[in-house]
């Protein structure tokens, strides 16, 4: 079966996670069949799926012909047969016990049609053992989504012992289809990807309090703080539910044997029914007490070494054992668990070899078997290798020699100027291409602290995009997208950095300069700046980025204004518009622009990486708007309006468009 076949969804089970997986398959306009065990839960479910495509409506991520659309294309059933009789695809989310799951699909055999593909939401059974129950374990796999699976971006395909390659291929792009990100799980292994790193990192955080090495705020306070991890292990136990993390990880103990043994902590609040916010109390108190406050400054770095260490070790049990991609599991984790960085980049951060020792010490200290390095960690340690490959690849060449920018880093800050003063530092493909280099290896220097960006000479930031080089893309809508997409990225990564990035405009700032600074965290100007989006006077629209990000900064009235105006405005203007931070006289410009990036280069970094994040995961779905920027980019390349637009511009007249 190819994606184009499958029209009809059944989901077995409408509670938390079958109501959401529902909506998000109606949501992708596949024919849904929900069905419980009794009339009163299917509805439920129903109910549901309505609130929340209202909310998803309320909150305009979709419109509500698409929420009414959605909501019309679900279908709610008791009968089990019924429900099935014309699935393609059957997602099962009934309750997490083998003995349940396994009458279903014995049920679910009989009723389905053969050419039906079966796919479990288990987050720890063995998927190879269910299948079995089914005379279809070629067409059967896992396809594991997360709570809630609306807002959740992870899913991972794992494939069982039977599973064939077309069967995960399709579900694969099954869960592209519904805008997921899939990861695959090439065995069925416990704990798959994301639990297997995220349960055994909160048994060890309990085993260190349990031992009575630190206390919970110490290793919340370090989790939280130290690691970047977006809450505290013990805040985390208690969100999920520790009962949740407590059965996956007896089921781990007995698979995978006596490294996974349950710290009693856990067990004894199991025990007492103390699991977490959802009975009011686990490890903080969320009746009575003030839940999880986790303190700022109780960080370790011994807990965070020892907590990367048992980490590590995970990891390298799923590469060793070919379970997953390395990328694959730090996408994982950074989806499924807001991670910062995936495990594996963490890792390779603080040093295999270091992590090796420290796991060494713990084993002869305390003896247990959960601090064992596995094999494939201890010999990339001894070759000297990490995870993502040499971990010091003896590349001694000038990381900043490019012929498009120059760098330079003084005072904690990086400096980076667009480097071609004779054409008014306009951008061209082989700059995209340098600026890009220039950025990663920007990211990655220690010594810098803040990017400062600027363009050379005392003429232009940037006049934009080089329309000669454009020019040879017009006629080719396929080479437009692609060079809006390659410019997207590019300045895309000066966005994604972690660093505070200040833009120093000076001179001309139009187009594609404009939006490239956008992409900066503050801008300055000098008095003599001038910015504009000229595009529309092309027959064009802003291509990187500009048509998504400049309301951000401006709001969508002035976004509209300057771009539908193609006016230009004077720096004046622009500060008053939110767009530039500070206006400094020209002749002092380039010393002020300066200590203006350095202040932020004795700011406190992870503060500042972390408000980053924060305030840019807020934004709502840039990469849909960025892909309609760059089709539609792509699509006015084959407009004569453009040719005319562009002769217009060269010829130095005014163009007459026609609209065609
Ligand atoms: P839930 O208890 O909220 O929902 C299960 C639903 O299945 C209930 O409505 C129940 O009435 C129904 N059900 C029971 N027997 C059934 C049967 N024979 N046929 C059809 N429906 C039946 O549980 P949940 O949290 O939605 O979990 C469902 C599955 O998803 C489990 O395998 C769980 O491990 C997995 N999962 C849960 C989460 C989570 O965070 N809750 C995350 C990922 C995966």
């Amino acid at each position: 079966m190819e994606l184009d076949d499958i029209n009809t969804i059944t989901v077995l089970g409408a509670g938390n996670m079958g109501h959401g997986i529902a909506e998000v398959a109606a949501l992708a306009g596949y024919e849904v069949h929900l069905r419980d065990i009794n009339e009163e839960f299917v509805e439920n479910g129903y109910d549901q799926i309505e609130w929340s495509l209202d909310k998803l409506a309320e909150k305009e991520q979709i419109t509500e012909a698409d929420a009414e659309d959605a909501l019309g294309r679900v279908e709610t059933y008791v009968d089990l047969a019924e429900s099935a009789a014309d699935a393609d695809v059957v997602i099962e989310a009934v309750p997490e016990k083998m003995d349940i799951k396994k009458d279903v699909y014995t049920e679910l055999e009989a009723a389905a049609p053969d050419r039906a593909v079966f796919a479990t939401n288990t987050s720890s059974l063995s998927v190879t053992e269910l299948a079995e129950v089914t005379e279809r374990p070629e067409r059967f796999c896992g396809m594991h989504f997360f709570n809630p699976p609306v807002r959740m971006q992870l899913v991972e395909v794992i494939s069982g012992a039977d599973t064939s390659a077309e069967t995960m291929d399709l579900i694969t792009d099954l869960a592209e289809s519904m805008d997921k990100t899939p990861v695959r799980v090439m065995k069925d292994s416990p704990g798959f990807v994301a639990n297997r790193i995220l349960v055994p990192l909160m048994n060890e955080a309990a085993w260190i309090v349990e031992s009575g090495d630190a206390t919970i705020a110490e290793v919340d306070s370090t989790t939280k703080y130290e690691m970047g991890l977006p809450m505290g292990s013990f805040e985390l136990a208690d969100q999920v539910g520790i009962d949740v993390g407590y059965h996956v990880l007896e089921y781990m103990h007995e698979v995978l044997g006596d490294a996974y043994e349950p710290c009693p902590l856990l067990e004894r609040k199991v025990e007492a029914e103390n699991l977490g916010k959802k009975t009011g109390e686990g490890f903080y108190d969320y009746e009575n007490g003030e839940g999880a406050q986790i303190p700022t400054d109780e960080v370790r770095d011994d807990i965070a070494r020892r907590l990367t260490a048992v980490m590590a070790n995970e990891v390298a049990g799923l590469l060793g054992n070919e379970v997953a991609t390395v990328s694959d599991v730090d996408r994982a984790l950074m989806l499924g668990g807001g991670f910062p960085d995936g495990p594996a980049k963490m890792a390779d951060d603080a040093g295999l070899e270091t992590l090796v020792e420290t796991l060494d010490d713990l084993h002869e200290e305390t003896g247990e078997e959960r601090y064992e390095a596995v094999d494939y960690l201890r010999e990339l340690a001894e070759s000297g290798e990490n995870f993502h490959g040499s971990a010091d690849d003896g590349d001694d060449s000038d990381p900043y020699d490019f012929e498009n920018v120059a760098v330079e880093v003084r005072e904690g800050v990086g400096h980076l100027e667009l480097d071609r003063p004779h054409r008014l530092n306009t951008i061209s493909d082989d700059l995209i291409a340098d600026l890009s280099a220039a950025v990663d290896a920007l990211a990655a220097d220690e010594a810098v602290r803040a990017i400062l960006l600027t363009g050379a000479g005392d003429r232009a930031f940037s006049a934009g995009a080089d329309i000669q080089s454009a020019a040879g893309s017009a006629g080719d809508p396929h080479l437009g997208t692609e060079l809006s997409r390659r410019g997207q990225r590019a300045f895309g990564k000066l966005e994604d950095c972690d660093k505070p990035v200040v833009a120093a405009i000076d001179g001309y700032c139009l187009g594609g300069g404009m939006e490239l600074t956008m992409c900066a965290d503050l801008r300055v100007a000098s008095k003599r700046s001038e910015f504009g989006q000229p595009e529309h006077d092309l027959g064009l629209l802003p291509g990187w980025g500009g048509s998504v990000r400049l309301q951000r900064i401006v709001g969508t009235g002035r976004a509209k204004e300057i771009i539908f105006t193609a006016d230009r405005y004077d720096p004046e203007t622009m500060a008053d518009y939110g767009f530039v931070n500070e206006v400094y006289e020209n002749d002092e410009f380039d010393e002020k622009a300066f200590e203006y990036a350095k202040r932020f280069a004795q700011g406190p970094p992870i503060a500042q990486k972390y408000t980053k994040r924060a305030m840019h995961n807020g934004w709502e779905d840039t990469d849909a708007g960025l892909e309609v920027e760059a089709q539609s980019f792509g699509l006015l390349f084959a407009t004569d309006d453009l040719m005319e637009g562009m002769t217009a511009f060269m010829g130095d007249r005014d163009p007459e468009f026609e609209g065609e």
